[in-house]
């Protein structure tokens, strides 16, 4: 597996910790956007593409973001503090729905990464300098990316690495209905398979 592009979208100084997005090509053929560099306590680090995590009401079964203090459909009072904690007391609001599996593939992803991205801010200062990161969701910068980098941050980049086993036993990957809402398809529950 070769890294054969790197794009690099730089965010503004005042975006605290979170310093770009990108996006990885391997093997001229496959593409990973939404990647981010966050600066950690240990410099910068490479985040994998995440999603907010989900759980449903146990009054109507909608699903809602774990820190929803209210459901989004029965307007249900829920317990804000209900998402699962790690041993640090950290609670886990978000999932990477692509990562390495070993600390070697970590490693040439984040080299590769950290490497364009100080190409990058290099570039920017160049007159006529065009960002080639191709920005689906320009704006989208919302309070999900503060939690978000938050969380990231305070766990220095550490580098988790997890078996693959939850692809195996098939709980977590449960299949969508082609039917599914709207709502479901483009709001909190994006891609969401947790229950
Ligand atoms: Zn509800």
């Amino acid at each position: 597996m070769v890294i054969t592009e790197v794009r690099i979208k730089l965010m503004e100084d005042n975006n605290e910790r979170l310093q770009a997005f990108c996006s990885v090509t391997f093997d001229d053929a496959f593409v990973v956007r939404d990647l981010k560099i966050i600066e950690g306590t240990k410099g910068s680090f490479v985040a994998m593409p995440s999603r907010k995590l989900t759980d449903r009401c146990p009054g109507c079964g909608c699903k809602n973001h774990l820190r929803a203090r209210f459901c989004n459909l029965c307007g249900g009072r829920l317990d804000e503090d209900r998402a699962t904690r790690d041993q640090d007391g950290r609670a886990k609001l978000h999932a990477d729905i692509a990562h390495p599996i070993n600390s070697a593939c970590r490693e040439v992803i984040q080299s590769a990464v950290l490497k364009s991205f100080n190409e990058e801010k290099e570039r920017s200062k160049q007159p006529g300098y065009v960002c080639r990161y191709d920005d689906y969701d320009a704006g989208d910068y919302d309070e999900s990316y503060t939690s978000l980098v938050g969380e990231l941050a305070r766990g220095g980049g550490g580098g988790e690495f997890r078996a693959h086993g939850p692809h195996n036993n098939r709980g977590t990957h449960e299949a969508k209905s082609p039917y599914a809402t709207s709502q479901e398809r483009r709001g909190d529950g994006f891609g969401a398979g947790i229950l």
